[in-house]
C-alpha cells in the first residue's frame, strides 16, 4: 500500500465523512458506473454504512463485460467456430452465449486466444498469415488504445470486432428510462481521466441530477457521497471532481483525439437496455479495411439478423439498470457462482453479481 492509498484508507476520517452524511439527514439514491467503485464500496462495507445513513448507492451499466450484449457474445463464438483466431480478455471468453460460451468453442477446437492487450493481438497477427480478430470492449479508457493501435497502421490480417461504448449517453438513457428516481451520479474516475468533467455536464444542466467524479479509494467514495449530499441539501447541480489530483478538466486532449480520428459514435444496445443513441463506436471509413464485422460479414449475416432473448431466470439486464440488486435473483449463489455462471454479471470481477458473491459473508 502506497502512503497515498494509506490516507486515503484512515479510519478516522472516514467516520468523520459518515457523521456528517448521517447529520444531512436525507435519503438518496446515488447511481455510480464503475465495477471499481463498487468492490471499495462492498468490500469496505461502505455500502451498508451508507444505506444506515439514509444513501443507496447502486451499481449501473458500468462494466465492460456485463455491457456486451448477446449478439456480440455469439459474434465471437461464430468467428471461432469458422476458424479465426479470436484474441479476448480473460473474462469474455467465459461469458454464456445463448446456448455455449467462447470456452466451449475453445475446447472443441477454435483458435481463442487470451490477451492483456490490443499490442499482444497485433503480435499474433504479425506472426502468423492467418486472420486475427481483436475483439476490443471497454469504456472510454480503453478504446484510446485500439485507436492508437490503428491510427499507427496495423497488419493487414489484423481485424477489430468493435463493441466499445460510451459512458455518458447510457447515463441519459438510464434518466429517461425513469425506472429510478435518482438523486445523484458518481462519475468513473478512470473514464474521466480521458474524458474530462465537460462531458457530464448536460445531465446536471437539463436534468438537474448532481454529479461528483470519484476516484477509487474508500475516502474517495465517501467524500463523493458527501458532496452530493451537500449540492443536494444546497438545491445545486453541477458536475464537481472530488478526484482532480488525477482527473484534469479538459481530460486527456491527445487521446481525445485519437478516438475521433478513427471512430464515429453509432447508435448501439447495450444488455439489458434498447438501443441508446450515440452511445456505440465504430470505424470510420479510412479504417474500415480492419473492420470484422465488415471482413467477415459472411459468417456474421445471421448472427447480425437474429433476433436474440436472453435467459429469463437471468436478471443481468435488471441489474445493470440498478432496478434489481443481485441476491434477489433467484439463482445468486445457487444456480450461478463465479465458477459457473449464468449471465456476465457473474463473470467479470467488475460485475455486480461477482462482486457481492466474492464479499459475502465478509
Ligand atoms: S446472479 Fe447470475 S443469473 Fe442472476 S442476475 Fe446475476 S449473473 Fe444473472
Amino acid at each position: 500500500m502506497d502512503l497515498d492509498q494509506f490516507r486515503l484508507r484512515d479510519k478516522k476520517m472516514a467516520e468523520t465523512l459518515i457523521d456528517k452524511i448521517q447529520e444531512a439527514d436525507v435519503d438518496l439514491k446515488i447511481m455510480h458506473v464503475c465495477g471499481t467503485h463498487q468492490d471499495t464500496l462492498v468490500r469496505f462495507g461502505l455500502e451498508d454504512m451508507l444505506k444506515e445513513s439514509g444513501i443507496r448507492i447502486i451499481q449501473g451499466p458500468g462494466c465492460p463485460v456485463c455491457v456486451t450484449t448477446p449478439r456480440e457474445v455469439q459474434e465471437i463464438i461464430t468467428l471461432a467456430e469458422n476458424g479465426i483466431t479470436m484474441t479476448v480478455f480473460g473474462d469474455m471468453i467465459k461469458v454464456p452465449g445463448e446456448k455455449r460460451s467462447l470456452m466451449h468453442a475453445k475446447e472443441e477446437g477454435g483458435d481463442v486466444r487470451v490477451v492483456y492487450g490490443i499490442d499482444d493481438a497485433v503480435e499474433m497477427a504479425e506472426d502468423t498469415d492467418k486472420p486475427v480478430v481483436f475483439m476490443s470492449i471497454g469504456f472510454e479508457t480503453t478504446t484510446p488504445s485500439t485507436a492508437s493501435v490503428l491510427a499507427r497502421g496495423a497488419p493487414d490480417n489484423f481485424f477489430v470486432l468493435c463493441c466499445n461504448r460510451v459512458i455518458p449517453p447510457a447515463l441519459e438513457a438510464i434518466i429517461n428510462m425513469g425506472e429510478l428516481d435518482l438523486h445523484g451520479l458518481i462519475e468513473p474516475g478512470h473514464v474521466s481521466t480521458i474524458i474530462g468533467t465537460r462531458p457530464y455536464e448536460f445531465i446536471s444542466r437539463e436534468h438537474g441530477i448532481p454529479q461528483v467524479i470519484a476516484g477509487f479509494e474508500p475516502l474517495d467514495v465517501l467524500m463523493a457521497v458527501h458532496m452530493l449530499v451537500k449540492q443536494v441539501k444546497e438545491g445545486r447541480a453541477e458536475v464537481e471532481n472530488e478526484y482532480d489530483r488525477v482527473v484534469k478538466t479538459e481530460g486527456n486532449p491527445e487521446a481525445q483525439r485519437l478516438v475521433e480520428q478513427v471512430f464515429r459514435r453509432v447508435d448501439t444496445d447495450w444488455r439489458g437496455f434498447p438501443v441508446i443513441p450515440d452511445s456505440g463506436l465504430e470505424l470510420r471509413d479510412e479504417y474500415a479495411r480492419h473492420d470484422a464485422r465488415m471482413e467477415f460479414s459472411h459468417l456474421l449475416e445471421e448472427v447480425r439478423t437474429r433476433a436474440y432473448r436472453e435467459r429469463d431466470d437471468c436478471l443481468c439486464g435488471e441489474v445493470l439498470r440498478g432496478i434489481t440488486e443481485p441476491r434477489e435473483c433467484l439463482l445468486f449463489g445457487k444456480g450461478c457462482t463465479p465458477g459457473d455462471p449464468v449471465g456476465p454479471c457473474m463473470v467479470s470481477r467488475e460485475g455486480s453479481c461477482n462482486i457481492a458473491f466474492r464479499y459475502s459473508g465478509r
